[in-house]
């Protein structure tokens, strides 16, 4: 892994880079997903949670039923045609009124994608989760390795068991699942080779070698350095900046404090305010200049994408 600190210089202003050559901005084409944090607070500490969640962070509060029901109105005044909602944290099960958001996103028709660990939060709450609808419902379950070692040492000691309980809770309940793992200092065929393993071990109906079924993310580390992105990059790199995350999605957070809640570029940069793109949906459907490095490492470089 690249170990050179990140150059001060640079993801300073947001229309110039260090270099002094045009910023690379994402103009929004559609808001074919839109997230909502629903609280920092997490049951546990994971090292290097890119959002920083823990049992103590509550930087972001929990959202509640009324600010996700007028958010999904106002997609349907503007007409947005949004297909997908999705929830994250933290653990989005730390706040209590998630199996309701859930329900009411699904009866609003949209398709639902949840993020979470499956243990304690999500357990204490089954009898809720067991009466959501089937369909179009996705759980994506985190288990940052195929072992039970690989995964406590990023999410602590007693974390393998109760989320292997978890998601095999969800896959009996007949819910559709999906797993999201790091990718480590593996090769991605020997990961996905250990996940299918450990698939077939456990007797879990997913194909380990879908891109989409098991999710494998790159690390991220804002502190390592990285390219800045320039227009001229798309070209150079033959990507495109329709394809960046956000160009169809955006996540409604509310920070602590805060009178109301606010609508952010996309789900991994939660805390630089220069992110923070307005109140409502329709003030924050507008460009966004990549001045971070998650938008070259995690995005433009990494190509990894947080929905489907
Ligand atoms: S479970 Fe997820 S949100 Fe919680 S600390 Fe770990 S990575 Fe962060
Ligand atoms: S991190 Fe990725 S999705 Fe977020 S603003 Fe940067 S390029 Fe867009």
């Amino acid at each position: 892994m690249n170990a050179i600190p990140l150059d001060p210089r640079k993801f300073r202003d947001p229309f110039v880079t260090a270099k002094g050559e045009t910023r690379a901005t994402v103009a929004p084409t559609a808001l074919r997903t839109l997230w909502f944090n629903t609280g920092t607070l997490c049951n546990i500490a994971c090292e290097g949670c890119y959002i920083e969640s823990s049992p103590k962070n509550d930087r972001l509060a929990y959202l509640s039923l009324e600010e996700v029901r007028g958010y999904l109105d106002e997609i349907g005044s503007l007409e947005l045609g949004t297909e997908e909602i999705g929830f994250t944290g933290g653990e989005p099960f730390m706040n209590r009124d998630l199996p309701a958001m859930i329900a009411l996103a699904l009866e609003r028709g949209f398709r639902v994608m949840v993020l979470t660990n499956a243990m304690r939060s999500m357990q204490r709450l089954r009898r809720e989760v067991a009466r959501l609808p089937r369909e179009r419902l996705t759980f994506r379950v985190s288990l940052d390795h195929h072992t039970a070692e690989g995964h406590e040492r990023v999410r602590g000691e007693r974390s393998w068991r109760p989320a292997l309980d978890g998601l095999r809770w969800l896959v009996e309940q007949g819910f559709n699942v999906h797993v999201a793992a790091r990718a480590g200092d593996e090769p991605e065929g020997e990961l996905r080779a250990g996940f299918a393993r450990l698939f077939a071990e456990i007797g879990l109906p997913l194909a380990a070698a879908d891109p989409v079924e098991l999710v494998v993310f790159p690390e991220m580390d804002e502190r390592v350095d990285v390219p800045e992105i320039t227009t001229a990059c798309w070209g150079i790199l033959k990507r495109s900046p329709d394809s960046m995350m956000c160009a169809t999605s955006r996540m409604v957070v509310k920070r602590k404090g805060a009178a109301g809640p606010a609508v952010l570029a996309c789900t991994l940069i939660a805390y630089d305010a220069a992110f923070e793109l307005g109140r409502s949906l329709a003030e924050a459907l507008k460009p966004v200049p990549l001045n971070h490095p998650h938008c070259a490492k995690f995005c433009v470089l990494g190509g990894a994408a947080c929905s489907r």
